[in-house]
């Protein structure tokens, strides 16, 4: 199947390459060079040109944010063919999405939501957990292609609904890095040893996937690598707190997190990595964790 894909980043790169395995893929970067490096180091077709990927039976989008495919869908629209179905892997906005599902429909285009989890190292080994809105149908066709990507593929429900639930789930991860980051600092602070804190906490129920894998690293490993950008972690916070808006709900601990990473962002700036949260933390007690 001839299926093209749009955004050769962090997880974008591996994800192609999986997919190049069984299916002929039309590779395109915004960075010419990512993807000439794909098609040399993948066997992947390079796009000259974007309008090469308008006749792919399937377009997947892994981009920042649902601007950048909305951009993208405009360039394409009007050379599209029905039948086609577009994947959008970013995480995005699910009300945009379903505006993007609409334009497309028109044209008799499938769109399914598609964002994924599991971080760069799920991309790499491909065991990505991968939440779907999209009709039956077309939850049908793209995790056929998907699982190539992924170990575990929800379907979440209609358009949109696998954008919202991934940006609620990140948002929970946001709360936990920053509530186990004071609870930690506060532990070294009481003159208690860090990796006695975290064997403490790993044993017990404060234990989370930042206690056992993310903070670990940085703390006591003292790497900070850049693996998911703070800003695309502030984004998706942010499209969560959009949603309870939008429901008139009531969610102090939501927007106390939107809070917390956006001015985070805006002190780290663009290049950080969102567990940098944790600089932020001791820096607001005028500390360091080294
Ligand atoms: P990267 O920043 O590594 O890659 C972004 C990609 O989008 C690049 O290919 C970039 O091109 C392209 N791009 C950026 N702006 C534009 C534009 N205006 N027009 C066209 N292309 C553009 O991001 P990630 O791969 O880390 O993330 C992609 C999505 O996946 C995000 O929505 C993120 O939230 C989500 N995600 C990321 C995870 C992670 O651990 N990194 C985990 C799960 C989801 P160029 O090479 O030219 O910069």
């Amino acid at each position: 199947m001839k299926i093209a894909f749009i955004g050769l980043g962090a997880m974008g790169f591996p994800m192609a390459r999986h997919l190049s395995k069984q299916h002929e893929l039309v590779v395109w970067n915004r960075t010419r060079e990512k993807a000439e490096r794909h098609a040399r180091e993948h066997g992947t077709t390079l796009a000259n040109d974007l309008a090469e990927c308008a006749d792919a039976e399937v377009i997947i989008t892994m981009l920042p944010t649902s601007v950048e495919v909305d951009e993208i869908v405009d360039k394409l629209l009007p050379s599209l063919r029905p039948g086609t179905l577009w994947i959008d892997a970013t995480s995005g906005d699910p009300n945009a999405s379903k505006q993007t599902a609409a334009r497309l429909g028109e044209k008799g285009v499938a769109f399914v939501d598609a964002p994924v989890t599991g971080a760069t190292v799920g991309a790499e080994n491909a065991t990505l957990t991968i939440m779907i809105g999209g009709d039956a149908a077309d939850f049908e066709r793209a995790r056929e292609i998907l699982q190539l990507c992924g170990k575990t593929i929800i379907h979440v429900g209609p358009v949109g609904s696998g954008h919202a639930i991934k940006v609620l789930t990140n948002t929970i991860m946001g709360a936990t890095v920053w509530i186990t980051s004071e609870c930690l600092l506060l532990a070294k602070q009481y003159g208690i040893d860090l990796k006695t804190a975290l064997a403490v906490t790993n044993a017990g129920s404060g234990r989370s996937n930042a206690s056992e894998t993310l903070l670990p690293m940085r703390l006591l490993d003292h790497k900070w690598p850049l693996v998911f950008k703070l800003a695309h972690h502030d984004k998706d916070i942010r499209i969560a707190a959009s949603i309870a808006h939008q429901q008139h709900a009531a969610t102090p601990m939501l927007a106390l997190t939107q809070h917390l990473f956006t001015s985070s962002l805006n002190q780290l700036g663009d290049g950080a990595d969102y567990i940098e949260v944790a600089k932020i933390v001791a820096k607001m007690n005028d500390t360091e964790w080294e």
